[in-house]
């Protein structure tokens, strides 16, 4: 048999070949719509991919990107990636003082920023890395003044070659580089091979998996600084899916209209952006959609009641997936199979709150405390380790961190349950449980009956300390607007449902949670919040 290495460029290039009539939709910050194709993005991508020579960046070297989903971004992917340059995403909704770490730990040399962001860009301008060579706007804006140039990518590319002769790389080289979003210390760089992105690629298209093809008008609603939208703007272009890039007006409205103007059949997302959507519908019994497009979602815990809600009132199929950073990031999917082929729709849909099984790459095992295999029994917890062809095997800068263990697998810090179908379900992230007498209570389990309680807007349950116990259970409620339910009322609902042991010590009310950059409860901030708060006491 022939071999070719498994290099990102083949993809963007196959995808100007051969699906030339499948078309990419770009929103901008402003709002302006752009409309162009794949042999279009392929030639914007080589231009690029020569300027970015001619300043001088050289293989392996660090190109950072602070910029929505939109298609000069995604021509940033390709032309570093291409050249054999590392395209390194940065989540613009970081902090200040994590930006600038991050930037600083990849030691990038070039910088693309959109134009909504460079307000928060001037914020950091003194903490730049010595690296730093040159920053290009994606987007009108007068350009501002800083210690390195600072360009217009259209100024940029214009008038370079058409054509780039893309290098044949040796396929374990770095491809992307994107930070673990840091809820607990320092962020931890991921550096993706070329061969573990186009993997990853093709295992995502699958049909148990996104099930994508070249029908398909895909919506990306994850930003392209997480995981690489999750493999979305190499996913939809290998098969060669039609994209929509919705820029940062991600408000219900907004997606909604681009769903019904660009016929869009698949969308992915995180749950709050799905909850928001579906509350924005049924406010208005005239929002519906025309054709209803399948929803992957992933990220944190998604509540049963949003994808009955999809399904039964709006014919909206949604895909559960779990994923992370270091696995690029899917790891495992709950669609059926033979065992449970035959259950009703209604058996199925309860079941769905589950992250599923791993698909064909990536490989699980569930340790107990002692290293011990758990039971696949739905009841006993453990440690979610993961290995795979799209697993890091190590963190970037960070030589012989605790996650990797000596036989090669990952430690993924979640603690999962298994049944007997072979599907996890996750309970909790390894330092949230709450550790009651020696025992673990699943805080997610909590929280998830909170939010079945009608009254009750955003649950957090977090560990206080009891003194006969160590902790005990501590439930933080928002109340949705107009309600005054007390803490009787709320803890009703775990009536039946929980070993009694389980029910949280105390309920208390607050006016909002700390959330972070990506939108998960931020448990180490409350946790910080509520530290001298004791059952004891
Ligand atoms: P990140 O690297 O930022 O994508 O975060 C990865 C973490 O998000 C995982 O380790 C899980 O704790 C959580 N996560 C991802 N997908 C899910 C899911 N479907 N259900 C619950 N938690 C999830």
């Amino acid at each position: 048999m022939q071999e070719h290495p498994l290099l990102v460029s083949s993809i963007l290039t196959h995808a100007a070949k051969h699906h030339r009539g499948s078309k990419l939709v770009s929103v901008d910050a402003a709002g302006a719509v752009t409309r162009s194709t794949y042999p279009a993005m392929a030639v914007r991508a080589a231009q690029l991919a020569h300027a970015l020579a001619r300043l001088g960046v050289r293989r392996g070297e660090r190109v950072a990107t602070l910029g929505w989903n939109t298609a000069p971004h995604m021509e940033v992917y390709y032309a570093a990636s291409g050249m054999g340059a590392v395209l390194h995403t940065v989540n613009p909704r970081l902090f200040p003082d994590q930006i600038a770490y991050i930037l600083n730990d990849a030691a990038d040399v070039a910088l693309f920023v959109d134009a909504s962001l460079l307000p928060g860009l001037m914020a950091l301008a003194e903490r730049l890395p010595e690296t730093l060579r040159v920053v290009v706007v994606m987007g009108e804006a007068p350009l501002p003044a800083l210690r390195v140039p600072v360009v217009g990518y259209e100024t940029l590319i214009a008038g370079e070659d058409t054509e780039y002769p893309w290098p044949l790389l040796d396929e374990r080289a770095a491809s992307a580089l994107c930070y673990t979003s840091g809820t607990t210390g320092e962020p931890k760089g991921v550096l993706y091979s070329h061969r573990s992105t186009v993997l990853h690629a093709m295992a995502a298209v699958q049909p148990d998996v996104f099930a994508l093809r070249a029908l398909d008008v895909v919506m990306p609603v994850v930003p392209m600084f997480h995981v690489n939208a999750w493999g979305l703007p190499y996913a939809a272009p290998m098969t060669g899916a039609s994209l929509v890039l919705p820029g940062p007006r991600l408000d219900p409205a907004s997606l909604h209209a681009l769903v019904e103007a660009e016929g869009v059949t698949f969308s992915a997302g995180v749950p709050t952006i799905w909850t928001g959507l579906l509350g924005w519908l049924r406010a208005d019994p005239a929002r519906r959609f025309t054709a209803p497009p399948r929803l992957v979602v992933g990220g944190t815990a998604l509540p049963v009641a949003i994808t009955a809600g999809f399904q039964k009132e709006y014919g909206v199929p949604i895909l559960h997936a779990w994923g992370m950073t270091e696995i690029s990031p899917l790891g495992s999917v709950n669609t059926r199979k033979a065992e449970n082929a035959h259950w009703s729709d209604e058996e199925f849909l309860a079941y769905s709150r589950k992250q599923g099984r791993p698909q064909f790459g990536v490989d699980l095992r569930v340790l107990d405390a002692a290293g011990a295999p758990i039971a696949e029994d739905d009841l006993a917890f453990g440690e979610l380790q993961v290995q795979g062809h799209w697993v890091a095997s190590g963190y970037f800068n960070r030589p012989g961190d605790e996650a990797f263990t000596a036989d090669g697998w990952m430690k993924t810090g979640d603690v999962v349950t298994v049944d007997a179908l072979g599907s996890i379900e996750i309970v909790d992230r390894a330092k949230d449980v709450i550790k009651s007498g020696g025992e673990w209570i699943s805080s997610i389990t909590l929280e998830n009956l909170a939010l079945a309680h009608p009254d009750v807007q955003l649950a957090a349950v977090i560990p206080a300390h009891h003194p006969k116990w160590d902790e005990r259970p501590l439930l933080l409620v928002v109340r949705k607007p107009g309600t005054t339910p007390d803490a009787a009322s709320i803890l009703s609902i775990y009536e039946g449902k929980v070993a009694k042991w389980w029910v949280p010590d105390g309920v208390e009310f607050v006016d909002s949670l700390p959330l972070t950059a990506t939108g998960k409860l931020w448990k180490a901030e409350m946790k910080k919040q509520w530290k001298d708060f004791s059952f004891g006491s």
